[in-house]
């Protein structure tokens, strides 16, 4: 059996980036995926900020991933033609209270680097943001906080780590595990796989996959549940700058902003709950998101409400990212990637490959890289239904094309179930939830998935 270099456990935003950056090494990677698809577990509901690291902690491993994370993305993006919505944010200051903590927070953002950061006064924020409530006393606006497509980047990385040789296996759970002091053994769902070294990036299941395979763990997974009100498209006529609540020692808090496809969402909440799969929805919970985006924006109440969904944040007991070498077994632990690992996924994967090195690997980097282009789904640049030949419209609300759903069954990641496929195209986001699509979706999908979509499911 041959021996990989290197076997990534999850194919999150964090093992997408990483199979990435060790292919391009030129190592050769096996990435190992229980998920039917990418982006199964936390990495498939965030808020798709491309974070500055302003409010970071300032000298941590999270600050430099995210600011090396940021730099690439922006370095690399036209090249994959990744979206980048330039919003910009402020941190608004609602109470004389929050007021008192904006001198710290610009200090804070200048220490890590952040320093295009300014205030703005009532005046100067109602100037940039009409609709927004003359409750806001002052601001701190972050010209850098950006909004960007959460999920193509990373469809674009495996693809890109395929292209140079990487096995991908989804469908494939890595249940145990024994190192015979050079190379690992590991048993998965779908057989054996043998490495010389292994990654854990499997969110979170971070902690279990290391008490499993080392005999322990030096953190625990802490879930934390963000719940999202998704609003209509009209709301981004009302909006353009990311709303940022003055945040707390715990929580980032509750955001508002426009989405790469078009709508505006008001979360995440910061629930902690000990279930790892399941991320449900609670009315009380949503209402209050809404009333407290009606609070920061008027406007939005005549704005319908297309969706509502939450993730969990792979948390521990600690702020900081969990990021250890067990050297004498070959093992990197990538744990705790909470609430910024799509921003610093790009600068983990660095940071991880010189970890690595430091063991005492090194491989010849691929001379000239191919780079996939990912389809667009983003609303502002150009869509496939603005193409002739798309054949029809399968999804009138998000205005997904016949084309698109083909191509993304097919080729060289085809998705692996719903919501690889929605993640792909934009199928069933809209309006209707899929109510109208799902029959024909049903039919186009038939074969395709492990578990079929039936007529009835929700989006
Ligand atoms: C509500 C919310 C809002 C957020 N907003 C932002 C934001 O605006 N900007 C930002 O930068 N970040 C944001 N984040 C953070 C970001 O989404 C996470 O940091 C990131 O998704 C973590 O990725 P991961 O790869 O570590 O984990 P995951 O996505 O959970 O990936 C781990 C993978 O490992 C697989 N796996 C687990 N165990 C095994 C096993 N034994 N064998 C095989 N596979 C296994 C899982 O199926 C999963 O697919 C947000 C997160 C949440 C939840």
């Amino acid at each position: 059996m041959s021996v990989a270099d290197v076997a990534i456990v999850g194919a999150g935003a964090v093992g997408c980036a990483m199979a990435r950056r060790f292919a391009l090494e030129g190592a050769n990677v096996i990435l190992l995926e229980r998920g039917t698809d990418l982006l199964s577990g936390a990495s498939k509901a965030n808020s798709a900020i491309l974070h500055t690291g302003f409010d970071a902690p300032p000298g941590s491993v999270e600050l430099q991933c995210m600011q090396a994370g940021y730099a690439e993305y922006l370095e690399i993006r036209e090249s994959f033609n990744l979206p980048l919505l330039e919003t910009g944010a402020m941190v608004v200051a609602w109470s004389e209270e929050e007021r008192a903590k904006l001198d710290d927070i610009e200090a804070q953002a200048r220490m890590n680097g952040v320093v295009d950061v300014r205030r703005l006064t009532a005046e100067e924020i109602r100037a940039r943001e009409p609709q927004l409530s003359a409750r806001a006393l002052e601001a701190l606006l972050v010209p850098g906080e950006y909004v960007i497509d959460p999920w193509s980047p990373f469809l674009g990385y495996l693809k890109q780590a395929k292209a140079h040789g990487a096995g991908i296996f989804f469908g494939t759970e890595v249940v145990s595990g024994a190192f015979d002091g050079k190379y690992w053994t590991l048993q998965t769902t779908t057989g054996v796989r043998r490495a010389k070294t292994v990654i854990n990036c499997a969110g979170l299941f971070g902690d279990k996959l290391d008490a499993k395979l080392l005999g322990s763990a030096s953190f625990q997974i802490k879930p934390r549940k963000g719940q999202f009100v998704v609003f209509d498209k009209p709301a981004s006529q009302i909006l353009s700058t990311i709303i940022l609540p003055v945040p707390t020692e715990r929580t980032k808090g509750v955001v508002l902003t426009r989405t790469a496809f078009g709508n505006v969402l008001v979360g995440p909440t910061a629930e902690e709950q000990d279930d790892r799969e399941r991320a449900t929805v609670e009315e009380d919970t949503l209402r209050g998101l809404l009333a407290r985006a009606e609070e920061m924006v008027p406007a939005l109440a005549c704005v319908d409400v297309t969706a509502v969904y939450a993730g969990l944040r792979p948390a521990t007991e600690e702020k900081s990212y969990r990021i250890s070498v067990t050297g004498d077994r070959n093992w990197i632990t990538v744990g705790g990637i909470r609430s910024t690992g799509l921003t610093a996924s790009l600068g983990i994967a660095r940071y991880v490959y010189r970890l690595y090195q430091d063991l005492g690997y090194a491989h010849t980097a691929i001379p000239d890289p191919v780079t996939p282009r990912v389809p667009n789904l983003a609303e502002h640049r150009h869509r496939d239904w603005q193409t002739a030949g798309y054949g029809e419209i399968v999804c009138h609300c998000e205005m997904v094309t016949l084309r698109e759903i083909e191509q993304a069954l097919a080729g060289a990641l085809p998705a692996g179930d719903f919501g690889g496929l929605k993640r792909r195209t934009r199928c069933g986001m809209g309006r209707c939830q899929g109510f109208y699509c799902n029959a024909q979706l049903a039919l186009l999908t038939a074969g395709c998935f492990a578990s079929p979509l039936s007529v009835g499911d929700a989006a």
